[in-house]
């Protein structure tokens, strides 16, 4: 080879690094799905990889919210609570699992997590500023209670054997849905991301050498913050009684429902909940939320993988044993606030 072509090569191999380089980015797309604004940011090398990375994500969403939508009357979900009071409905063995899986939550949480809570849930409109008289809850609350779902493993089936049964996965369907869609990133190799829906969030990898930060907003301004949290490879669910809800004489009717009373929960005005998946913090954060700090605690500090942050109606902030109080924002670390607690959008 000559000089000259050896110097020719040299400088065409420099152009395709620059080219290289400039096509590696953050790239960012949000949708609504899921009756909620789902968020994927990602660095990839290769924007067109990138594209179809984020396109895969929200293909996978739609899917998900397609076969467990309580709002679509064709989804397998409406199908259970449309004919299960009746006969064993079959459904896929994907929905089979999340519902077995949402009775295990309630199983450790003596059951502040139901899904069963539809029962009564479905009595509230919040949008138009409805909530069920005490007779009617006093009617409708002997439906909710978990271990009246027949699950047979067998067949995929789902049994209520106490009239006016309904379920609604909204606790944890979106958690599932979040890490569904890590897991398509990650089989595609990508090393950095976050993937939002609603109060769902799961990170991969940092912000390229530093952490991400998610912030808690105030429960009354979204655009305070009352802590940001630095994290890395993990997942973080809040509930907050500022999502869905509407103010009469004084009360607050918002949408995560204490089973054992029928009437929105009030010990805290919001729950966050870490753990490595976004399905595990899903179903916590409604479990800390309806038990309120102390028991909630009591149970958290017991398992080493979650921790959890709630902020209380007097103000106060409290963490679990696993979080130190919040540390500094370090200088020029990148903020992803407000996606942990993200507006809604109608479904
Ligand atoms: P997001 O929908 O933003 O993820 P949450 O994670 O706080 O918000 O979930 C709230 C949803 O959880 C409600 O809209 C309802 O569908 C469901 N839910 C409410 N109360 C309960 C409960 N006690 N157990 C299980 N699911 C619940
Ligand atoms: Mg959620």
């Amino acid at each position: 080879m000559t000089v000259r072509n050896a110097w020719l090569l040299s400088l065409l191999a420099l152009a395709s690094a620059a080219s290289h380089a400039a096509r590696a980015a953050w790239m960012e797309r949000t949708e609504a799905i899921m009756g909620t604004r789902v968020y994927v940011q990602l660095w990839a090398d290769d924007a067109v990889k990138g594209n179809d990375a984020i396109d895969a994500v929200l293909a996978e969403m739609h899917r998900i919210d397609a076969l467990m939508s309580h709002y679509k009357p064709d989804s397998q979900l409406s199908q259970i609570n449309a004919h299960a009071n009746s006969e064993p409905v079959q459904v896929d063995k994907e929905l089979f699992d999340l519902i077995k899986l949402s009775t295990h939550y309630s199983q450790i949480t003596e059951g502040a997590f139901d899904i069963t809570y539809a029962s009564v849930g479905y009595l509230y409109d919040y949008r138009r500023h409805i909530h069920p008289t005490e007779e009617q809850i006093k009617k409708s609350l002997p439906a909710v209670n978990w271990r009246n779902m027949l699950l047979d493993e067998e067949h995929h089936t789902v049994r209520f054997e106490h009239p006016g049964m309904r379920i609604d996965l909204g606790g944890i369907g979106k958690g599932y849905a979040v890490d569904r869609g890590v897991g398509i990133l990650k089989a595609r190799g990508i090393q950095h991301a976050v993937v939002t829906a609603g109060g769902d969030s799961r990170i991969i990898g940092d912000h390229m050498g530093r952490p991400w930060l998610i912030a808690i907003r105030h429960p009354d301004d979204p655009k305070k913050v009352v802590t940001r949290i630095p994290l890395a490879d993990t997942a973080m669910s809040t509930s907050g009684d500022y999502e869905r809800y509407f103010d009469e004489n004084g009360v607050r009717y918002h949408h995560i429902i204490d089973p054992r009373t029928g009437h929105s929960a009030s010990k805290v005005r919001s729950a966050t909940v870490l753990a490595p998946t976004a399905t595990q913090t899903d179903g916590m954060s409604k479990t800390a939320f309806v038990l309120g700090p102390e028991k909630a605690l009591e149970i958290i500090n017991r398992m080493p993988e979650y921790d959890a942050v709630f902020v209380c109606p007097d103000g106060r902030v409290l963490y679990s044993n696993g979080l130190r109080p919040p540390t500094p924002r370090p200088s020029g670390a990148p903020s992803v606030a407000p996606t942990a607690t993200s507006p809604r959008v109608p479904p």
